[in-house]
């Protein structure tokens, strides 16, 4: 006797028992192997193990999916060098500055403690926080 995991049509996959490998191919090619659940005939032999699969490709994606943020994360840092002025430490002074005194300006980027961007946005500045990964870390 031989087990297999069945997968239909429907969704559903269910063991059946079959006497040899060559029974099941016979009463699947006579349409005789049916759903238990909906008694279609679109049955077939389920991949052996779904699970390590699956899990295997969870991680591929996800480390495709992280290296994908990473190089916008970098990209984005880049448009931010270019198109913005580093203000370092003083980003919370500036960033008041720019905010109080409806000063014209440039955007500007620089360091801020959780405690300092939460009272800035607290005062209703427009403050981004973005993560910060260094070139070399690639
Ligand atoms: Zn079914």
């Amino acid at each position: 006797m031989i087990k297999y995991s069945l997968s239909c049509d429907c969704g559903k996959i269910f063991d059946s028992w079959f006497s040899s490998s060559s029974e099941y191919e016979n009463l699947r090619e006579k349409k005789l192997i049916s759903c238990i659940f909906c008694e279609s005939s679109s049955v077939k032999k389920s991949v052996m193990s779904p699970n390590l699969l699956s899990k295997t490709n969870k991680i591929d994606s996800k480390t495709k999916f992280q290296k994908d943020i990473k190089k916008q994360i970098i990209g984005f840092k880049k448009f931010i060098e270019k198109n913005c002025k580093n203000v370092g430490e003083d980003f919370p002074r500036e960033a008041r500055s720019i905010h109080y005194d409806k000063k014209k300006s440039q955007g500007i980027y620089g360091k801020a403690t959780p405690k300092e961007t939460a009272e800035l946005i607290d005062e209703g500045i427009e403050v981004a926080t973005i993560p910060w990964i260094d070139k070399t870390e690639n």
